[in-house]
């Protein structure tokens, strides 16, 4: 006897998020357990996803993925950073890169120097200080052996379920085609026994992992878990998305850009680019963001307008009995900083670290859904600092934006931000100071006051601190090749 009550997992549904799961055990537990991934091709998979964060590129060393066979599979392109375009006011653009911002001290982070620098007539902008923001406003790229760089990608989605549908193969994982038709349950507990399909077949298991969608077959139509909705907070609940040719030089950054009654997307590919129309329904109609999206396309369209439904929240529980929820069955932020990727491959990251060999148990559950939470409640408020802090007063969206509550723990990062300019990283959370620095800043907070060890340095000695800094990021990316033309030549 080996001891070990769970073996047999069980994934429903092969969008990104299943064969993420199914990629990630596979590759980490594969001889320990036996996998099998259910996935309907009448179905099909949402197909929207392209834009990421740079802690893909750890998930993906976890996999040990090589990133130029990645790239070349899924038409990926780097990505350094998003473009906020009209969201302080009409007119402003701001980035958020994922760099670093200057250096900072244990005493106090860089800004407050810079402020203090500002407050004094000299300083420049705080993005010159920033690498990633001025390889990014700068069109240039290069990996982070040669160059230092903290980056993420943009990609096909369809295709990279594709190659991680391989990879999970390669690794033992058996894929069913077929349409679950009911989800039988143990009649005493409630676990979760077996997926019947259409075709007759019966899948068994020990555990589950739902990742049917918005639907979520397991998670909500069986387990009635329950749904916290977050529409007062982030009233998007549309999206309509078209392709279009490529054109122009490919950009190493999203676009986000704001309208009257949310934003849209332009993600650029190696072939084409994507682009979305975000928006709540309760502002604008269907039709109209249709029109608007077509009418700001700045190339041909390869694909016809698609509309996509959903409801921002979470699922009460991302663990229930013997079933587990990743990507939109558990839950979905829309996608303005690019974070349901990343919440799923953290969510089956954590599940290997608390693998469940023992047996399920309630303890084990709710902290797993403890972790998830907190995680998520700090994505949640990063996202809606984008609309409440806005000086946008030019429509009826923008202004109730203005004036919404907020979760009382956003209201308390902006009240210590405008007081002393302070911005932290909580544990366990996603977004670094410099995540926070860059999107209060840009969407117009102004810190009253800041820390005062900018006055310990002598001006000429701090102006020189500043330019020597400065100059060198600039000496730095006058070096770097254009994202172009480093794609070419490191994917041959
Ligand atoms: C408008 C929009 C834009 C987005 N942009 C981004 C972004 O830029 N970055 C980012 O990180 N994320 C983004 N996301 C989120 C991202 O698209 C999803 O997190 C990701 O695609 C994972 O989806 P999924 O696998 O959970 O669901 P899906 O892709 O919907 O897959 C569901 C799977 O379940 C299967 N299934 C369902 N019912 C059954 C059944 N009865 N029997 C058998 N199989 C079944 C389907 O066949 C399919 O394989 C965006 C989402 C939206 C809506």
């Amino acid at each position: 006897m080996d001891g070990q009550q769970v073996r047999r997992v069980v994934i429903a549904g092969g969008g990104t998020a299943g064969w993420c799961a199914a990629a990630a055990l596979s590759r980490m537990l594969g001889p320990l357990l036996d996998i099998t991934l259910v996935e309907s091709d009448d179905i099909g998979i949402v197909g929207v996803g392209e834009a990421t964060i740079p802690t893909v590129r750890t998930f993906h060393n976890f996999l040990n993925i090589n990133e130029r066979d990645f790239l070349r599979a899924t038409n990926g392109t780097f990505k350094l950073g998003i473009a906020f375009e009209n969201w302080g006011r009409p007119g402003d653009r701001y980035m958020h890169s994922f760099g670093t911002v200057g250096r900072s001290t244990w005493v106090a982070p860089f800004h407050h120097v810079w402020m203090q620098a500002k407050s004094e007539g000299y300083g420049g902008k705080l993005g010159d200080y920033c690498l990633e923001l001025q390889a990014a406003e700068a069109g240039k790229f290069q990996t982070s052996d040669q160059g230092g760089l903290n980056y993420a990608y943009h990609f096909d989605a369809g295709l990279y379920g594709q190659f991680l549908r391989k990879i999970s193969e390669q690794s033992g994982v058996r894929r069913i085609e077929g349409k679950i038709s009911r989800v039988e349950q143990h009649p005493e507990s409630g676990f979760i026994h077996a997926l019947h399909l259409e075709s007759g077949e019966v899948v068994e298991g020990d555990l589950f992992i739902d990742c049917t969608g918005f639907r979520g077959l397991l998670i909500e139509e069986t387990l009635k878990t329950g749904y916290e909705d977050w529409t007062h907070w982030l009233p998007m609940n549309r999206a309509v998305a078209v392709q279009t040719q490529a054109q122009g030089p490919i950009q190493p950054y999203t676009r986000a850009i704001t309208h009257d009654a949310g934003w849209r997307w332009r993600i650029p590919l190696q072939n084409r680019v994507g682009n979305g129309l975000v928006y709540s329904s309760e502002y604008l109609s269907d039709d109209a963001a249709r029109d608007q999206l077509l009418g700001s396309l700045d190339a041909p369209r390869l694909t016809e307008p698609r509309l996509i439904r959903f409801v921002t929240g979470r699922r009460l529980k991302t663990w229930n009995k013997n079933c587990l929820t990743l990507g939109l069955s558990s839950g979905f932020i829309e996608p303005l900083e690019s974070t349901s990727i990343h919440l799923f491959q953290i969510g089956v990251t954590r599940l290997i670290q608390l693998f469940p060999f023992n047996g399920i148990s309630d303890a084990l559950a709710n902290h797993f859904n403890k972790l998830a939470s907190d995680e998520l409640d700090m994505v949640r408020d990063f996202v809606i600092l984008h609309y409440k802090a806005t000086q946008r007063d030019d429509s009826p969206f923008w202004r109730d934006r203005r004036a919404m509550s907020i979760p009382d723990s956003l209201a308390h990062r902006i009240q210590v931000f405008e007081e002393n300019a302070v911005a932290w990283q909580a544990s366990g959370e996603l977004f670094r100071i410099d995540s926070w620095l860059q999107v209060m800043l840009g969407q117009g907070l102004q810190p009253r006051g800041w820390h005062h060890l900018g006055r310990m340095i002598k001006r000429a000695q701090a102006e020189k601190f500043l330019s020597d800094m400065s100059s060198g990021i600039d000496r730095a990316v006058a070096g770097m090749a254009t994202h172009e033309s480093f794609l070419r030549q490191y994917l041959g």
